[in-house]
């Protein structure tokens, strides 16, 4: 199965790294809907949130708090900002590995489209 996040991950791909350690990498959004759109990725590949299991809350975790951060490093964090993460096919979801997009920069609108 071929995963676009996964060939970015090993360096098929080659991308710019935003950030990465053990667990996670972020990278700009190819296709950025706001002046920060950035993707947290975790390195392991899970195709949605419905296959998360109880072992990955601290991932999740880890993923929120990586968000936080880069949001503080932005200076978008006072403005604000907005954490998405899609699920299949009514939700959006494009890629099928999981990703949590930190979009910022701009007002933010609701309900979402
Ligand atoms: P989804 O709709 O699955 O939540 O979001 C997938 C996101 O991945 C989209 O915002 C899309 O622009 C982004 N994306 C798809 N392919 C690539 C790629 O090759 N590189 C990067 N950086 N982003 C990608
Ligand atoms: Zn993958």
């Amino acid at each position: 199965m071929t995963c676009i996040f996964c060939n970015i991950i090993t360096g098929q791909i080659p991308t710019t790294l935003r950030y990465q350690d053990d667990q996670i990498i972020a990278i700009d959004d190819i296709t950025p809907q706001a002046p920060h759109h950035l993707l947290i990725i975790p390195r392991e590949h899970i195709a949605t949130i419905n296959d998360l299991n109880a072992d990955h809350g601290a991932l999740v975790g880890h993923m929120v708090l990586s968000a936080r951060t880069l949001a503080q490093q932005l200076g978008i964090d006072k403005a604000g900002y907005r954490l998405v993460l899609n699920c299949n096919a009514d939700g959006g979801q494009a890629v099928y590995h999981i990703h949590l997009h930190l979009l910022g920069g701009r007002h933010m609108k609701w309900p979402p489209g």
